[in-house]
């Protein structure tokens, strides 16, 4: 049920954001692709670490028709460390879509943007607020934190029932005025006072209406589902070196993990599969290439967003030629000074850093 002191939440929250509001690179412009490019870098990514990529991204693609125009490998390289490259490889296809479809301006419909490669409702929100002064929510994690709290809503938020409900909640709050300023004093809220662990009730703008406040709950809100336990996979990968001491490294198409990037030939073991024996036939099926792997250098452990996963690294010989692995699968032989130019992954920065500084071909 709405309460009086409901409507007062956007005054509230909109005189503690003029007062409190952080100093961020992307706030100092209401211009749209900037405001896109630091929206889609901000999903998943703490905002300290953004700050520079930000800055570098825009130096590299001041617009959306140099985005438009740059290589995808050129865009991942300018990503790489910050993990989720489907999101870069969307923003480059996006800022094509945009240069042909609408003549290189951004949309500012939510139909029109919603259509766009990678934009969600969220970033759709953020974008028509904050550039476009457009009355929309932009719902987050953070957001979806505060509004639980604030309505004391204790179903779990990952279920439809509180989603719906914190959606149309988000919607019915947003000001007609300030709407951007708006959803990123919600996001500030949510980042710095109502956090996941131990919210700062005491110097919360919104305590007063806070329902779970009141309750004393708000440390169980928000209530998620149980969530399950994360899959573990084995993988191995060959380092093969040729007589210039050079790295066969390959690149897989542009979707799916890690498309678009360099990687270390190999593939993820099935069940039962030895690693040295499972190198060999991901070699032999992927790549076409006869391998004689070594004996176990070392293995890396790495964690992705749904999956943990053990590396086997193995030296490699190749029997006969390196083929033409064709279709869009690409293979580079690479001396390690060359490796820095081109976008690999975290995997393979660890895989990297742990290799012997060996010039000559491996055994
Ligand atoms: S009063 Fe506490 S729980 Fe409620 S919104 Fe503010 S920080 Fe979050």
């Amino acid at each position: 049920m709405p309460s009086n002191r409901d409507t007062e939440i956007p005054r509230l929250l909109l005189d503690w954001y003029k007062k409190n509001k952080r100093d961020l690179p992307w706030r100092k412009t209401r211009d749209p692709y900037r405001t896109w490019v630091a929206e889609v870098l901000l999903q998943q990514t703490r905002v300290d670490t953004v700050i520079p990529y930000y800055e570098r991204f825009l130096k590299r693609f001041p617009d959306v028709r140099a985005l438009a125009r740059a290589r995808v490998d050129d865009v991942l390289k300018a990503w790489e460390g910050l993990g989720y490259y489907s999101r870069a490889r969307q923003l480059h296809e996006a800022a094509g879509v945009v240069v042909k479809k609408f003549g290189g301006t951004i949309p500012e419909e939510m139909e029109d943007l919603r259509k766009l490669p990678g934009v969600g409702a969220y970033t759709a929100g953020a974008i028509l607020s904050i550039a476009f002064g457009r009355r929309f929510a932009a719902v987050d994690g953070n957001v979806i934190r505060v509004i639980a709290r604030l309505f004391a809503i204790e179903d779990p938020v990952d279920g439809s029932t509180a989603k719906n409900r914190i959606g149309a909640i988000a919607e019915r709050l947003v000001p007609a005025s300030e709407p951007g300023h708006y959803n990123q004093a919600l996001m500030d809220l949510g980042s710095g006072i109502c956090t996941p662990r131990s919210p700062a009730c005491p110097a919360c703008p919104l305590a007063a209406a806070c329902r779970a406040r009141k309750k004393g709950n708000q440390e169980s809100i928000p209530a998620k589902k149980k969530a399950a336990a994360v899959p573990h996979r084995e993988a191995a990968v060959a380092v093969i070196r040729n007589d210039r001491g050079e790295i066969l490294l390959v690149k897989r198409p542009g979707r799916g993990l890690l498309g678009g990037l360099w990687s270390f030939p190999g593939g993820f073991l099935k069940e039962g599969d030895a690693p040295s024996a499972g190198l060999r036939r991901s070699l032999r099926e992927e790549l076409a290439l006869k391998a004689i792997p070594g004996r176990e250098m070392f293995s890396v452990e790495h964690g992705y967003s749904h999956f943990s996963v053990t590396v086997h690294v193995f030296p490699c010989r190749i029997r006969g030629a390196i083929p033409d692995s064709g279709g869009d699968v690409q293979l580079r032989w690479v001396g390690i000074t060359g490796i820095s130019r081109l976008a690999v992954s975290r995997l393979e920065k660890k895989i990297l850093k742990a290799l012997p500084s060996c010039k000559k071909p491996l055994p």
